[in-house]
This record gives structure tokens, sequence and C-alpha cells, in this order.
């Protein structure tokens, strides 16, 4: 009997039991099995989305992670067509060392092509690059009781559309095919400045962002008063010389969960203030390699756990340029006086390119991501923040969600009947149950 499964934040406690496919052609086997025992399922990834969307509503999921091989690469053009629970890592560990790279990557390289493409991730660079599916050629989709169909957006549109960010209700990707960007060196040329308060970082964003493939900033979420959304802004480029060299320093590991979490207001505030004033506040300028520019976090194996066993909680909500400012003070005011709030809360301008998903989070405007703690004083903090989003016309994101309610997110998704039509009958995770009921 193998582990089981959860989602990123351990909230809702929801384990999963997962069944194995080891061969693309085992996987509709596999769905037939599950779906005989238990009614509905659906496909896991590897368990990066922090709330309830990849959790299957019989919790009961279809694991794709041992999927992982690649079926074609083309050097020349820089496509790879690899089965869908192939991590983001993987393919960067064949690719850059040819001078490829994703040209969108979310800030974990453990998400795998059909996380990728069912929540249809974005980047740092969503103001110049979009999200993940403007770069998706096509992909292999199983639906219950047919073959696999490969879809594209000249082929099947409509299926094409409703897959990119389906929040995996359309059926179970089995592989997709994906064009990479090309790289001249795997290091990344970047710059840091401190800023003091919020009107000072869109401010640079509006000077930084268009002149760099990636900007995002930190921000200290429990700076109240003139130092709201004081923070670290962050740009940086590939650079154009350099080894194309991966990056494979020796990760460290939380090793267990201990029983409570180990972030409380006093380690908040201190880890805040001090991050804040450990960057100069001239611009510096560093070359550095691409996983602690992209994937910080990733450096430290599980750790999620120590948050404990309640887990935790991420609010990320993007709210358009036209109301971005006065709601992000608004936000964190409440956050601050609240005194809940992450070890580094992150700020990004997205930009206008469209994406082919029906239900892409991205929309022009300004993104705002913090982790909590899971406590019962969360639920009204997050009811006075999604006021505040709703009210500015912003939505959050469902691949972080373990909340929202079902009015916000028909409200802010109004396409979700035509995902809803689509959906294939047999696949409903805790998400969505949650959000059309
Ligand atoms: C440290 C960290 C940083 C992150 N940063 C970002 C960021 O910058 N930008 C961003 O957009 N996201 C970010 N995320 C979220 C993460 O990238 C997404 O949740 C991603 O979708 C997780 O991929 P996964 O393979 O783990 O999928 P899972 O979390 O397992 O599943 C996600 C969804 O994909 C579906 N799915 C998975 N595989 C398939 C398949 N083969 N066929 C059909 N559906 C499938 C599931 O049903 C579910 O709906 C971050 C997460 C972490 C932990």
């Amino acid at each position: 009997m193998s582990s089981p499964l959860y989602s990123w934040g351990r909230y809702p406690n929801r384990p999963q039991t997962g069944m194995t496919c080891g061969w693309r052609s085992e996987i509709p086997a596999r769905l037939e099995q599950i779906i005989t025992a238990h009614g509905s399922t659906l496909a896991y990834g590897n368990g990066r989305s922090y709330g309830d969307s990849c959790l299957a509503a019989s919790d009961q999921v279809l694991n794709m992670r041992s999927l992982d091989r690649f079926i074609q690469v083309d050097w020349q053009q820089g496509t790879v067509m690899a089965e869908a629970g192939t991590t983001l890592g993987e393919i960067l560990a064949i690719a850059i060392p040819q001078g490829w790279f994703l040209p969108v990557t979310p800030g974990t390289q453990f998400a795998t092509l059909g996380g990728a493409i069912a929540n249809d991730v974005h980047g740092k660079n969503h103001h110049l690059r979009g999200t993940f599916g403007n770069h998706v050629r096509r992909f292999g989709l199983l639906r219950h009781g047919q073959e696999i169909l490969t879809c594209s957006a000249t082929t099947t549109p409509e299926l094409f559309a409703a897959t990119i960010g389906g929040l995996g209700l359309t059926g179970v990707i089995a592989w997709a095919e994906i064009q990479l960007m090309p790289i001249r060196s795997s290091q990344i040329n970047s710059t840091l400045v401190r800023f003091d308060n919020l009107s000072e970082f869109f401010a640079l964003s509006a000077e930084l962002d268009h002149k760099h493939e990636y900007s995002v900033a930190w921000i200290d979420c429990l700076a109240k008063g003139d130092k709201t959304g004081r923070g670290v802004f962050i740009v940086g480029d590939h650079a154009q010389y350099g080894s194309l060299d991966r990056d494979e320093r020796p990760k460290r590991q939380v090793p267990l969960t201990p029983p409570i979490s180990l972030i409380n207001n006093l380690s908040l505030h201190a880890f805040n203030e001090a991050y804040w004033r450990l960057h100069p506040i001239q611009r510096t300028r560093k070359r550095v390699s691409y996983e602690p520019f992209f994937y910080p976090l990733d450096s430290i194996l599980h750790w999620n756990r120590i948050y404990g066993r309640r887990g935790f909680q991420q609010y990320q909500c993007v709210i358009p340029d036209i109301a971005a400012e006065m709601a992000m003070r608004e936000l964190l005011g409440a956050i601050a006086d609240s005194g809940q709030g992450s070890f580094l809360a992150v700020l990004k301008r997205c930009g206008d390119i469209t994406s082919p998903g029906l239900l892409s989070f991205p929309q022009p405007g300004t993104s705002l991501a913090l982790d909590f703690p899971q406590k019962a004083s969360l639920f009204p903090l997050f009811k006075r923040l999604d006021a505040i989003v709703s009210e500015a016309g912003g939505r959050l994101y469902p691949a972080k969600d373990a909340h929202m309610s079902g009015h916000d997110f028909r409200k802010a998704y109004p396409d979700w009947e035509k995902l809803e039509a689509l959906r294939d009958p047999t696949l409903m995770s805790h998400f969505w149950k949650r959000v059309i009921a």
C-alpha cells in the first residue's frame, strides 16, 4: 500500500489514495478501475497545488508522476514532447545543456507537465510571455471511454482551451508537446533594489518591467503605515555568455512534520524585518545560477512541513490595474492589522498577453501571494480579503485556493459553465464540487 497523497498546503486534510500508472497504455484501464470502484477520480501530478484543486472528490486519484518519459525532442526547433508526469526540472535537465529553457516557469520545478497545463501556471515573465499555455503546441487527452485524442488550438479548439487551466476536469493529459525558449547561458544577471513602500513598488515596476525578462518583488507583509508594502524588487535576464550547466547543488530537507507550526508572529516579524534590512538601498547587480533565482524554495525539500500537521493556506489574488494600488494597500493593511502573515509575500505585475486557456488565472494587473499557517482566525481575515478582491474586480488563483466561495468563483470566472459543459463526468475535485455547488 503506497503512502497517502496530499496537496502542498496539507489543507484541507484529505489524504488521497493514488493508483499509479506505469505506462501510457495503462491509463484507460486504471481510470476504469477507479471509476468502477469509486464513481469518480482526478489526475494527480506532483501535489504542488496548495489547496484542494488536486484532490479528487472521491479521494481516489490517478497518480501520473511515474509517466515521466521523453517521447520526442527536437533541439533544432526547441520542442519537447514528454509524458505528462515529467517534471519541469526533468525537462530543464535535458534542455539546458542544449541551449533551451522553459519559456514560462512557476516558482517550483517539481510541478509536472500535466499540472502546469491544468493550472496554466505563470512565472516571473508573465508580462512578456504570458502563461505556460501560450507555449503548449499539443497534448494527448484521454476522456473516459474514449481513445487518447490529440488536441491542439487548430484541431480541437474547444477542448484545447478548456484543458489549459481546466483543473484536470476535461480528461487525463497523457503527454504534451511544448515549445522551449533559446538561451545562451543558464546564469541569470539580476538586479535587486530595496523599496520603502507600495508606491515605490509601482514606480519600479513601471520603470523596469518592460526592460527585463523577469520581474518580481518580495514584500514585508507585516510592515504598517507609511512602510506598507516595503520590499525588495528583483529583475533578471538570461546572461548572454557563460556556461550551459545544470544546477546540481545538493538539497536540504525538513525531515519530519512537527505537531504544531514553527511559524509564529515573533518569527514572522523578525524574519521580514531582517530580510528587508539585509538588502542594500543602492541597486545591486548579481550573476546567479538559475535555481536560486527561479526556485529558491525548492532548495529545502518538504519545506511545507514547517507548518505542522494543520498545514497552511496560500492566498493569491490578482487585481486589475485600475484598482491595483488602492486594493493592495487595503489588503496589506488588513493583513498587517491581523498580525497574521507570510515569511515572504510575493508581488508581481501581470501583463496583457491573452492565454489560450478558458479559466486561466492571470489578468492584466498586480498579483499578491502569501502563505498563512492554518488556524481558525484565518477565516475572518480571508473573508475581509475576499471582499476587497471582489470589490476591486480581482480574483483568486484556484491552484492555491482552499476557501473561495462558489459565488466569488463564478463571478470571477464567468466561463466556468463552458468548462463544466466539457468536463468529463467521471472527473471531479473537491475544489470543483465546492465552487460550482
Ligand atoms: C514553491 C511553489 C511555488 C509555486 N509558484 C508558482 C508560480 O510562480 N506560478 C504558478 O502559476 N504556480 C505556482 N505554484 C503552483 C504550482 O505550479 C501549480 O499548482 C502546479 O499546477 C502544480 O503541478 P503538479 O504537477 O504538482 O500538479 P498537481 O498539484 O498534482 O495538480 C494540479 C492540477 O493539475 C491536474 N493535473 C495534474 N496532472 C494532470 C494530468 N496528467 N492530466 C490532467 N490533469 C492533471 C490536477 O487534476 C489538478 O487539477 C507553486 C507551487 C509551489 C509549491
